[in-house]
């Protein structure tokens, strides 16, 4: 199958493709063969600058247009996303790594948040009351921010701009898209849709490059909000950064998700969806399972099926048929996912499953690192505390729920949490009582659709408002509340 490949990354600024500027580049790695596919700016700061100037200027003009009108824009676009589905899908197999299967799951879900924000006329609408004194009526209405910058990780190319450019457009903002560096390729599929639609030059633009390039985005004085989404050291770098800049900021972070297995769950389901949870996309996602809690007698059931489903799965690059697990992102990222587990074992876990070294046939040079379970994990160790972003899972066992419970309150992630059981009151009580921002009952990845917000907590989240859904709106509109008086002796009686 022929991959529409660009070798050359641009820029697209006031609606015009230019060369990403700068004199030094990194290289954008097929993580399968470790080719390279493309270059982008290391640095990237003076492409932000030009395209923060085209959204500024492009601003008073958009938000002029009717949220009626700005919404047919979108209706082209999810069309054209259809349209063009299996070539996107294919190049965020190509650039992530990710399955064909997933990357077209990450793509559906990405359009899904297109469909949602074909709904602003309706989501946008304020609120008033007539008379609340009298003869004086108070109104809110939302209004657009102005230019607002999006910052994305590597590990959802499409679906993670799309969490936030289609809800900010509508809106009536200007955007500018900053993606990450390591996947620069499908983000260009995004905006080219996005110019194919006929959308006004500069209502959205975007500009490569890595850390400098998200520093002069998040600081630029027309820049009036910042959406973004990657590793918890960088959200809290770039959450006090904006707000240092007097920034409306939301920042999603790293996780590490844990899943109760009650002895009364349904094993052969519960170890088919976990072991989808943990390592699916290579475990490179931020909903994947990464500690399994194990309750009881339900341990040594899970832990058997587990291995031998883990253990079963087809590793290899993610664009052949019936492969079930692609590669990592780099090589880099596979040493330091073998390292942890090198350390994880030197700290007493037991490999039941180990994935270092393996090698995979026709790919000798890819970031294969093979389906991992580590027993007995230690509750407050290095295994179970780390964000490891591989297919590694770890087994805690522990006597009761509110045990488990305990284990999952003194992580410092809030992201996600499950629950495996066939009693609703235990699924209550853990609803209830769990501190993370989604909770998945016999779901392994509990994932929000796209009109309900991604909600995590704690070191997972920083900020107030979510992505996605009904947060969105709130996020990119500022509330304005008009209060009128209009006495009937100013005006001719007719
Ligand atoms: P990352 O933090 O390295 O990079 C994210 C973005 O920030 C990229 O665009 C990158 O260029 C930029 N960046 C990197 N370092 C920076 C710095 N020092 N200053 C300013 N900008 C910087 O994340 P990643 O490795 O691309 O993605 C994986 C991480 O993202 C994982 O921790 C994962 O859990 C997290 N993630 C979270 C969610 C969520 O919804 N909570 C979703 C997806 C991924």
């Amino acid at each position: 199958m022929i991959i529409d490949l660009v070798q050359g990354v641009e820029n697209y600024i006031g609606g015009q493709w230019r060369e990403a500027a700068g004199e030094h580049t990194t290289s954008v790695i097929d993580p399968a063969t470790n080719e390279a596919l493309a270059t982008v700016p290391a640095d990237g700061r003076e492409g932000v600058a030009e395209a923060v100037n085209a959204a500024a200027k492009a601003y008073p003009e958009w938000k002029a247009v009717p949220p009626g009108d700005r919404i047919q824009f979108l209706f082209r676009f999810k069309q054209l996303l259809e349209e063009d589905f299996e070539a996107i899908a294919r190049l965020i197999s190509r650039e992530n790594g990710k399955t064909y299967a997933e990357a077209a799951g990450e793509l559906r879900r990405g359009i899904e948040n297109v469909e949602v924000a074909c709904g602003i006329p309706t989501m946008m609408q304020g609120y008033n009351l007539e008379d609340i004194a009298r003869g004086i009526d108070e109104t809110m209405i939302r209004q657009p921010l102005g230019v607002v910058g999006v910052i994305t990780p590597f590990n959802f190319p499409v679906m993670i701009p799309l969490w936030f450019l289609p809800y900010a457009i509508a809106c009536g903002n200007t955007v500018v898209l900053k993606p990450s560096e390591k996947v620069p390729l499908s983000a260009r599929k995004v905006i080219e849709a996005l110019e194919r639609t006929g959308l006004p030059k500069g209502v959205v633009n975007l500009a490569h490059g890595g850390r400098a390039a998200a520093d002069a985005l998040i600081e630029h004085p027309e820049v009036r909000a910042i959406s973004f989404v990657g590793s918890t050291p960088v959200a809290k770098h770039v959450y006090a950064t904006a707000a240092r800049h007097g920034k409306r900021v939301q920042c999603q972070g790293g996780a590490k998700n844990h899943v109760v297995v009650l002895p009364d769950a349904d094993m052969e389901t519960t170890t088919k969806i976990v072991g989808d949870s943990a390592f699916g996309c290579a475990g490179q996602r931020c909903l994947a399972v990464s500690t399994v809690v194990t309750v009881g007698e339900a341990h040594a059931a899970f832990r058997d099926a587990l291995v031998e489903t883990a253990g079963s799965l087809k590793v290899g690059s993610g664009l052949e048929p019936g492969i079930e697990m692609g590669p990592v992102i780099t090589a880099a990222s596979r040493s330091r996912i073998e390292n942890a587990i090198t350390r994880g074992i030197g700290d007493g876990a037991r490999a039941t499953l180990d994935g270092r070294g393996l090698r995979v046939e026709g790919y000798p040079d890819g970031n294969f690192v093979g389906p991992t379970v580590l027993d007995d994990v230690e509750a407050n160790g290095f295994v179970a505390s780390t964000e490891i972003f591989g297919p590694v899972l770890g087994l805690t066992p522990v006597r009761s729920l509110e045990e488990a419970i305990e284990v999952i309150s003194r992580s410092r992630y809030g992201n996600a949490s499950s629950i495996f059981t066939t009693s609703g009151a235990s699924a209550r009580k853990f609803r209830s009582e769990v501190p993370t921002g989604n909770v998945g009952v016999n779901i392994g990845v509990a994932a929000p659709m796209a009109y309900f917000p991604f909600s995590g907590w704690k070191d997972s989240f920083f900020g107030v408002l979510h992505g996605q859904g009904r947060d969105a709106v709130e996020f990119y509109t500022d509330k304005k509340v008009v209060v009128e008086r209009w006495p009937q002796e100013w005006s001719r009686r007719f």
